[in-house]
């Protein structure tokens, strides 16, 4: 079984240097193990978490399920953000290839926790589901769209931010997996959106296939705060945050009163601590805006229960624009994992593995 694993401290960017394959062989089967030959493989920035001793437990409500038990059996090095020579583990669909447990059979498709890994054996049913084979999406949608993705942007976007028909909503990683979702659920609802990517082919998606009413490229921006200003003459109601930084600061200073900021991730926080700002908390106290974080996993209760069946009218009727970056073999796990941090990815970014 070829894995992946890190061979050091990743601080600042990840490079595809610091990634090594290695070989293992798989141990027999024990009573309630479940082997699984790996599809697809969710690649995540949330493998370089801001905090990294909260790892393990952000890994756990991840995939929707507690882990008793958990098989990270590891010590965490003071400052380590991954697991040094230990396999990765994220959110993949695989087919089962033999199982021990009563609840799994030979050819089932499952989605859940995976290795970043050819095989991986689960030990923990309750980080699995059967996925069903019949249904006329491609499985890799599980990962993004019918995934975490799908459901950090419905369950924030909806849910923290309290949308109403005709707000002014900013996006930021507008491209990405994420927020291109928030964009498009809120011009469903009949929002006026703007979102902001990293390159000029970016921007054009945005305004050209997924309907944003405009978008930018902040890269070439030298002063957000004013660039936010010509795109909201009349301010800013929602803001969806993605990447944390100068674009928060700036995205505060033109909220109108009484506007909501869905902290959703800080990405330009996790290779780069310095990036860290205060908004001004002037503003924050007399314009009334409320700032919320949340995770994926506060949404994992029956209140959003209508998100999957919400999601997949869209997707059948094409409202909703399903986004995909997938690259093909275990070998280019790093180079996507990098790409992230780099904004090379357009939508979900996927590894496959093997062939279905
Ligand atoms: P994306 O598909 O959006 O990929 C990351 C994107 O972020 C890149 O494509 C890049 O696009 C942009 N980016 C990278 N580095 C920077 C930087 N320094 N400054 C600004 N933008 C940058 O990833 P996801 O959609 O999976 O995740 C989006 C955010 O949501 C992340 O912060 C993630 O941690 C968070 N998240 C939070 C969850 C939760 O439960 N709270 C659950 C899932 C995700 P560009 O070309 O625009 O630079």
């Amino acid at each position: 079984n070829k894995f992946l694993t890190i061979t050091t401290n990743i601080e600042g960017q990840p490079q595809e240097s610091m990634f090594e394959i290695k070989t293992q062989t798989l141990p027999p089967l024990e009573n309630n193990d479940v082997l699984i030959k790996c599809l697809y493989i969710s690649i995540d920035p949330y493998h370089l978490p801001d905090k990294p001793h909260e790892a393990p437990e952000f890994i756990t409500n991840f995939c929707g399920s507690c882990i008793q038990n958990h098989p990270w059996n590891v010590e965490l090095i003071d400052e380590v953000k991954l697991y040094i020579c230990q396999a990765i583990n994220g959110s993949g669909v695989g087919r089962v290839i033999a199982s021990e447990n009563d609840g799994y059979e030979k050819d089932d498709i499952v989605c859940g926790l995976l290795n970043w890994a050819e095989y991986t054996i689960v030990k923990n049913e309750n980080t699995l589901r059967k996925l069903n084979t019949m249904e006329e999406f491609p499985l890799s949608y599980h990962l993004g769209i019918f995934g975490t993705s799908g459901l950090t942007a419905y369950g924030g976007f909806f849910h923290v931010c309290k949308p109403k028909k005709g707000e002014k909503v900013f996006v930021s990683a507008a491209a990405g997996s994420v927020g291109n979702l928030v964009g498009q659920y809120a011009k469903l609802l009949g929002c006026y959106v703007i979102g902001c990517a990293g390159t000029k082919q970016k921007v054009e998606m945005l305004k050209e296939k997924l309907g944003f009413d405009d978008a930018f490229n902040y890269k070439e921006k030298t002063d957000l705060n004013s660039t936010l200003r010509r795109y909201f003459p009349d301010g800013i109601d929602i803001y969806f945050d993605n990447v944390g930084g100068e674009m928060l600061e700036a995205a505060i200073a033109n909220m109108n009163p009484f506007g909501r900021v869905a902290v959703c991730g800080v990405i330009s926080h996790y290779t780069n601590s310095q990036k860290q700002v205060t908004p001004n908390m002037i503003d924050v106290i007399y314009k009334r805006i409320m700032i919320q974080g949340f995770l994926v996993s506060d949404f994992y209760t029956n209140d959003f229960k209508d998100f999957m069946p919400v999601t997949t009218d869209y997707v059948r009727s094409g409202k909703l624009c399903v986004l995909e970056d997938i690259s093909h073999g275990i070998e280019s796990i790093p180079s996507a994992f990098r790409g992230l941090f780099q904004g090379e990815n357009l939508g979900k970014k996927i590894v496959q593995i093997a062939q279905e």
